[in-house]
């Protein structure tokens, strides 16, 4: 089947590698991108897909009624995949207002616009909604995120999800949305905006520059490679069941000083430093305010119904996504000039 397909906050993070191997794979079908190019979206990510005629761009912001409205209209797309969001859980402890209109209203508006269009027919619909296992809290030191496991979000970044999941899911069952949520962990990979953890860690190694670790380093995730993700959405988009939710994980549970260490080790080789040197730059800061302790997300349900797998090792990973900001220095330049230093000072420096 031909698809007409919406991407939001595809110039982000994860949503250019979802464009990329949509674009790539599936040259049928009509691929619209929408993105309101905050901070975090950067039309750079895409410079090798933006030429191919099934792609195009649209820039705009999912609160924007009439917008979406009027791109519904010009397009008459029969399926979504919404990825955009605010994403960083410290910005939404400094703004969470932010984090409640873009992720809870914007949500809300691609729900509504689907609804209208689609509610006299919705065979072949799909809205997929794709989310985080933040939703589900923090874990002690036993046991897994299941898709029963209750909701119990605990960051306004988290809230802010859990509540769209929600929304989705009343969407269908109140109006028979055909929908679909997958909760995934944490990501890393290659066009990582430099504020998080793996990629921030990188940059400061490569420049010298401390290397923050929030409290002990205690606290535990679970890592998935970014083109993992792209590919498990690219199977529940097309083999997931109508209303239901897959957890997407790693099976790669680390403490965040153990993941800096090894980091670390993986820096000095590639710039052929003395093994050691780069993690004693590793500095303890004061820990996120309720910080959770642990996330740890069991995809077996992913894996047995629907075959999908994670297709790399995280050494592996890892050594590609430092290649990757070693060979793309411009990019990541680019990302950190302005606005970048002034986030920076006031999470970091004034501890
Ligand atoms: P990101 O911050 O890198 O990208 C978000 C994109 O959304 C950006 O391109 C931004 O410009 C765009 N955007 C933000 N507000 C917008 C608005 N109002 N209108 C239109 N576009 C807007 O985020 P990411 O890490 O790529 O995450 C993508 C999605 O995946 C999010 O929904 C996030 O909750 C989810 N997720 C992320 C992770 C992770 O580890 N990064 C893990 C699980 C789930």
């Amino acid at each position: 089947m031909k698809r007409k397909l919406l991407i939001t906050g595809g110039a982000g993070f994860i949503g250019s590698h979802v464009v990329r191997l949509f674009v790539n794979k599936y040259p049928d079908y009509q691929i619209v991108n929408l993105d309101a190019l905050t901070y975090a979206g950067n039309l750079e990510n895409l410079v090798d897909v933006k030429e191919q005629p099934n792609y195009s761009f649209e820039k705009g912001d999912i609160t924007d009624e009439a917008f979406i409205e009027q791109l519904f209209e010009k397009y008459q797309f029969d399926s979504v995949i919404h990825l955009a969001a605010e994403s960083h859980v410290d910005r939404s402890i400094m703004d969470p207002l932010a984090f409640i209109k873009t992720n809870v209203l914007g949500t809300a508006v691609l729900l509504n616009s689907a609804k209208k269009h689609w509610k006299d027919n919705m065979e072949g619909k799909l809205f997929y909604h794709v989310s985080t296992d933040e939703v589900y809290g923090s874990l002690g030191e036993e046991g897994f995120f299941l898709e029963t496991t209750a909701y119990d979000p605990r960051s306004p970044y988290s809230a802010s999800k859990a509540s769209s999941d929600h929304f989705v899911m009343a969407y269908h069952h109140t109006y028979h949305l055909p929908v679909v949520i997958s909760n995934c962990s944490n990501n890393y990979g290659s066009h990582h905006f430099p504020e998080k953890l793996i990629p921030l860690a990188i940059h400061n190694i490569k420049n010298n520059k401390p290397v923050p670790v929030y409290g002990k380093g205690e606290n535990v995730r679970d890592w998935l490679f970014v083109n993992d993700h792209a590919r498990a959405i690219d199977t529940i988009f097309h083999h997931g069941k109508i209303g239901d939710t897959y957890n997407v994980g790693g099976f790669n549970e680390w403490k965040n000083i153990d993941l800096i260490q090894l980091l670390c080790k993986i820096m000095d080789k590639k710039l052929a430093r003395p093994e050691g040197t780069s993690a004693q730059l590793i500095t303890y800061v004061k820990d996120r305010a309720g910080h959770d302790l642990r996330y740890a997300i069991d995809a077996t349900k992913l894996n047995k119904e629907l075959g999908w797998e994670p297709s790399l090792q995280f050494e592996e990973g890892l050594e590609k996504t430092v290649d990757w900001y070693l060979e793309n220095e411009a990019w990541l330049k680019n990302v950190t000039s302005g606005d970048y230093q002034k986030y920076y000072n006031e999470q970091y420096q004034k501890r």
